[in-house]
């Protein structure tokens, strides 16, 4: 079992047209742009598990009438030299509730959920597990106002230098 080259985009359309029914059901608009073509090298069904985590944390936050954006594009070069090895940049946004500043330093431990019975607290620990053994990372951006909050988890991938 050894990770496979593949393209982005094909996994975050699977994806995202596996969720868009849900969506819809939920009155939340998921919009997508794909601004790069780009290959990486992982397990794919890894790749696929941590867009689906992101994606279902964020149908959870966000109440209908809400939006998720889906945003793929080439990490520039001054951001690559922040992130020890990066080519893209996938964020996935929600205009959800945003994370509690209390909660902010918990949510990749294991078994943290605010979801009570319906949450494990497993998915953001696991993507995190899996990026790291890519040589990627993650990070997140949240805010809570009144009448305007919202939550931004960005991925920052290794490029897969064999395609160049
Ligand atoms: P679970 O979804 O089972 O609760 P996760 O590890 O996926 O476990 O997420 C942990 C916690 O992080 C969630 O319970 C929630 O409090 C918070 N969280 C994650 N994503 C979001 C989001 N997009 N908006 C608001 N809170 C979030
Ligand atoms: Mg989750």
């Amino acid at each position: 079992n050894k990770p496979e080259v593949f393209k982005l985009n094909a996994v975050l359309r699977e994806v995202s047209d596996f969720y868009r029914p849900q969506s819809e059901r939920q009155g939340i608009v998921l919009h997508q742009r794909l601004e790069t073509d780009g290959a990486i090298s992982a397990f794919r069904s890894e790749i696929v598990q941590v867009i689906t985590n992101l994606l279902l944390n964020a149908l959870d936050a966000t109440p209908a009438g809400g939006q998720v954006i889906i945003h793929l594009y080439s990490a520039p070069r001054w951001l690559c030299d922040i992130h020890a090895s990066c080519g893209y940049c996938l964020s996935i946004a929600d205009s959800g509730s945003g994370i509690a500043p209390q909660d902010r330093a918990r949510i990749y431990q294991p078994f943290f959920t605010t979801k009570g019975e319906r949450g494990t607290g497993l998915g953001l620990w696991v993507s995190a597990g899996i990026l790291d053994r890519i040589g990627g990372s993650i990070r997140v951006w949240s805010t809570r106002r009144p009448g305007r909050s919202g939550t931004c988890f960005s991925l920052f991938l290794p490029v897969e230098q064999a395609i160049f």
